[in-house]
């Protein structure tokens, strides 16, 4: 990317406050969870520090794509805001889930500007710190399915942490609705509308304590991928291609990220 220019309607000093927001976040879900999970989170901490700089949404003047201001080979961390969508079209795609993305100049971490409990501003950071590492670290670039192997991974490790702080009546909700999900496979797929009705009985019950719509959605999302994991271990389905087709099944048939408040960029994902 040449001559380009930054957003000037939102500060770079104002992104970085935010930014500060997010790792405090993820510092107190490290306060947060118990002892055999911090590991987990510390690892996202120490990859932070030492491979994540705020950056910023730039437009190039020669008309090039809209992305990230580069940030010294380190992941680039940006906060988008309303703001950001008004700069360019490009930006309004993208504000409005967490995300981790890459170009051949750039990888970012984009977040929201939606508001969330630190507890799930947390979660989210630390998917997405993942994502980058593991992109960083080529831990999943030789699967068949790069993308959903890495996606199913940090599920799995993301809802370890949720099951975790929700603690015995959510593990119970998992525990008690996922059987009932098995008698509803098609083709060897649990059909989205199924999963999406136990979700819904699971918000009702375990996870209707947030007053953040966007929270609201991540929560369900997640939700969702857990009944389907569990599912798959009843069908005694472990292997990591399979939870990533699933993964990628509950992704696509969703037809959008309002399902699933976190995903990979698609767009960036032919690299
Ligand atoms: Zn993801």
């Amino acid at each position: 990317m040449t001559a380009s220019t930054h957003a000037e309607t939102v500060s770079f000093e104002k992104r970085k406050i935010c930014e500060t927001m997010w790792i405090n976040s993820l510092l107190a879900l490290h306060k947060e969870v118990s002892d055999p999970l911090k590991p987990m989170v510390i690892n996202g901490i120490d990859f932070l520090y030492s491979s994540v700089k705020p950056a910023e949404p730039v437009v190039s003047d020669d008309g090039g794509q809209p992305g990230i201001r580069r940030a010294n080979n380190k992941v680039g961390f940006v906060t988008l805001f309303h703001a950001d969508a008004q700069l360019h079209p490009f930006f309004k795609g993208w504000i409005d889930h967490a995300r981790y993305s890459y170009t051949e100049d750039t990888t970012s971490i984009m977040v929201p500007p939606h508001r969330l409990t630190p507890r799930w501003r947390g979660i989210l950071m630390l998917h997405e710190l993942l994502h980058a590492q593991y992109h960083k670290e080529n831990v999943f670039r030789d699967r068949v399915d790069p993308h959903y192997a890495e996606e199913q991974s940090i599920y799995t490790d993301e809802l370890k942490i949720v099951e975790d702080i929700y603690g015995e009546p959510y593990a119970q909700f998992i525990a008690n609705e996922a059987p009932k999900l098995l008698e509803e496979i098609e083709d060897g797929r649990i059909p989205r509308k199924a999963l999406a009705k136990v979700a819904n009985r699971g918000l009702e019950t375990v996870l209707n304590d947030t007053q953040y719509e966007h929270e609201f959605n991540l929560r369900r999302g997640a939700t969702i991928m857990h009944l389907g994991y569990e599912a798959l271990a009843l069908l005694n389905i472990s292997a990591d291609e399979t939870r990533a087709q699933f993964t990628r099944s509950v992704e696509r048939d969703a037809g959008s990220t309002v399902w699933l408040g976190s995903t990979g960029s698609e767009i960036n994902q032919a690299a």
